[in-house]
């Protein structure tokens, strides 16, 4: 065998051994559905919030295919969201359960309520907060100025709640948690 038939003959051999396992891993997840959780939340109780808790909510679902909060009132619903004249904050209880507080401190700070209800939802899918003073990033919270509007998640965002519903059971969701500080200075 020539020395080319050899390194011919190598590279077949590597190139079946990496090639191998591609196609059986291609086509497991192609052939997997994508399981889309469902998740009920309940504004019903968000006064003046409603429809901010609802863009909110739009905005993660739109982020992340994998989950759709959907409204709900009663038993049915896991994550309650009220409106009061303290702080926004959130109360995880795992993920996609959980209370949220829709403050009007906040509010009069300034804070947009959209973006304010997409980041105490996002602490019932398990993100903790994050004070980088980036607008581009939900978990910034009072970190980034007023003026910012923005309620899509950023990437880094998405893909960790993805991997949330996916049921990786992350240390922000586990024992008792709140999420109080999120727009207070
Ligand atoms: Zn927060």
């Amino acid at each position: 065998m020539s020395f080319r038939k050899i390194l011919t003959a190598l590279a077949v051999t590597l190139g079946l051994a990496f090639a191998l396992p591609a196609p059986a891993i291609g086509s497991a997840s192609a052939a997997a559905p994508v399981a889309v959780r469902t998740i009920y939340y309940d504004a019903s109780q968000a006064q003046e919030f409603k429809a901010a808790v609802d863009e909110g909510a739009a905005a993660w679902n739109k982020a992340v295919p994998a989950i759709e909060l959907k409204p709900a009132t009663g038993a049915q619903a896991t994550i309650k969201v009220y409106a009061d004249n303290g702080w926004p904050r959130a109360i995880p209880q795992g993920f996609g359960r959980g209370t949220v507080y829709m403050g009007r401190q906040a509010v009069n700070d300034g804070f947009y309520p959209p973006r304010i209800a997409a980041h105490e939802l996002a602490h019932t899918l398990g993100l903790p907060d994050n004070r980088n003073g980036r607008c581009d990033y939900l978990m910034s919270g009072h970190s980034s100025p007023t003026s910012c509007k923005t309620t899509t998640p950023h990437e880094t965002e998405a893909a960790q709640v993805r991997r949330n519903a996916g049921g990786r059971v992350p240390a922000t969701l586990a024992g008792q948690l709140q999420y109080a500080d999120c727009f207070k200075f």
